[in-house]
């Protein structure tokens, strides 16, 4: 072959490469964009998610489900997505099938509220028994859940969590939205304090490793500075390691927006910070928890910044490993054994162990 068609040749595969996100993203009805940030839930403008996305052809997204049952006081979702609907399972499994062809190591669950996955179908369905079909498809790397309502989180679901192998991650995000009772009554949460304490604490007993992660709201109509301590209290006093902390803002439309007792926007700053520095510090003490331990970790395809490569463990820590002198493109979007050894601050770095 002439090196000149060579040349077009390669630089034509390079562009139908660039293009898989894209195109993946229309044939199987995911997301190409980041993982989402509720920036429309409640104008969050705070704690949104690091940039995971699929951009880099390892991680997808599949929307499982859409809409929302519940009427949380707050909340446009419900009016403007509807009411809960869900993938019929054998366009789900088809999808991930694909996904799993098209080179996808992880494949993350993604819905307005995934946990009330399959109730609105004939005959009903349960996410749990989505996912135990789902693992068992052939070539899958692992699957991710996104954010789950306490309520959905099962006792089967706990159960395949636990003995699942790693084939679903351990981790799991589960809105909290507030620690105190009188605020989850105004914000219309049909869960309090105690149930959202008992999901988390049996999460973190019975899944080894688990990452348990919440979305708060600050400065709920309303929120005096007792019941945002109680929040904060209720936090640190959690199983919970990482948190995402929005700062409410009304919605037109919803209930909320009328209630009395509007909060400072300073005093929200404030708490909002506080928060935040609480959620960095259990974080901190999660990532610490795991130096000297190996976790399995999906290589992404980015160098970060200190030159070592990126890869996210099945409990959700975003990591560097060192290439010990090793050609990175070989160790791309591959699923591997990470030894955790160091974490300073918001950084974590592990080596490969045993990657050739
Ligand atoms: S659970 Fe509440 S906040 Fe979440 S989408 Fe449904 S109504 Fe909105």
């Amino acid at each position: 072959m002439l090196r000149g068609e060579r040349t077009r040749r390669s630089a034509r595969r390079a562009r139908q490469l660039e293009e898989v996100p894209a195109l993946a993203a229309l044939a199987f009805g995911f997301d190409p964009a980041p993982p989402a940030n509720d920036l429309g839930r409640f104008g969050a403008t705070e704690g949104c998610d690091p940039d995971f996305g699929p951009g880099d052809r390892t991680r997808a997204l599949l929307k499982v489900q859409d809409g929302c049952d519940l009427r949380c006081s707050y909340c446009v979702i419900p009016s403007v997505r509807g009411n809960s609907r869900s993938e019929a399972p054998e366009i789900v499994l088809a999808r991930i099938g694909r996904l799993v062809e098209a080179g996808f190591r992880e494949i993350v669950f993604t819905g307005v509220n995934t946990g009330d996955y399959g109730r609105d179908l004939d005959p009903p369905l349960s996410l749990s028994k989505l996912l135990k079909r789902a693992i068992e498809i052939e070539g899958l790397g692992r699957l991710r859940l996104n954010s789950l309502e306490p309520k959905t989180v099962t006792a089967e679901l706990v159960e395949l969590l636990a003995g699942c192998s790693g084939r679903i991650a351990p981790h799991l995000q589960i809105p909290l939205q507030s620690g105190c009772d009188a605020v989850l009554a105004r914000m219309r949460r049909p869960y309090r304090t105690a149930d959202y304490a008992r999901v988390v604490d049996t999460l973190r007993r019975d899944v080894p490793g688990i990452a348990l992660g919440a979305d708060v709201i600050v400065g709920f109509p309303g929120e005096t500075d007792d019941e945002f301590e109680a929040t904060r209290r209720f936090i640190e006093s959690s199983p919970l390691n990482y948190l995402h902390v929005f700062s409410y803002s009304p919605r037109p439309g919803t209930s909320a927006a009328s209630f009395p007792g509007h909060v400072d926007a300073t005093i929200v700053k404030g708490r909002s910070a506080r928060l935040r520095r609480l959620g960095e510090d259990l974080s901190l003490r999660f990532r610490h928890s795991f130096v000297g331990k190996v976790r399995t970790a999906l290589t992404l395809r980015q160098i970060r910044s200190d030159g070592r490569l990126r890869a996210l463990t099945d409990n959700f820590i975003d990591l560097g490993c060192d290439l010990e002198g090793r050609d990175p493109t070989r160790l791309m979007n591959r699923l591997l054994d990470v030894g955790i050894t160091d974490v300073a601050g918001s950084s974590t770095v592990g080596t490969l162990v045993g990657a050739a």
